[in-house]
């Protein structure tokens, strides 16, 4: 399932964020935001943060929001 979410997630552009209620304590330089859809709050990761210093247009979500695919 993990592997679906990743997959769909880069062809859609959209960075799929944890969210914070399901990893409460986060990771090293995980950093909080909201949700740009919802307003949750998920962590950014290191990951991300490369992400979108690349590619500055590319959409946000939560974990909840990506599967919902609300930019379909
Ligand atoms: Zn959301």
């Amino acid at each position: 399932m993990k592997n679906n979410i990743k997959r769909r997630s880069e062809n859609k552009r959209v960075l799929c964020l944890p969210m914070v209620s399901n990893i409460p304590s986060g990771c090293e330089g995980w950093k909080k935001t909201a949700c740009p859809v919802c307003g949750r709050e998920c962590w950014i990761t290191p990951r991300h943060a490369e992400e979108l210093a690349k590619e500055p247009e590319i959409k946000m979500a939560c974990t909840e929001c990506a599967m919902r695919s609300v930019f379909r």
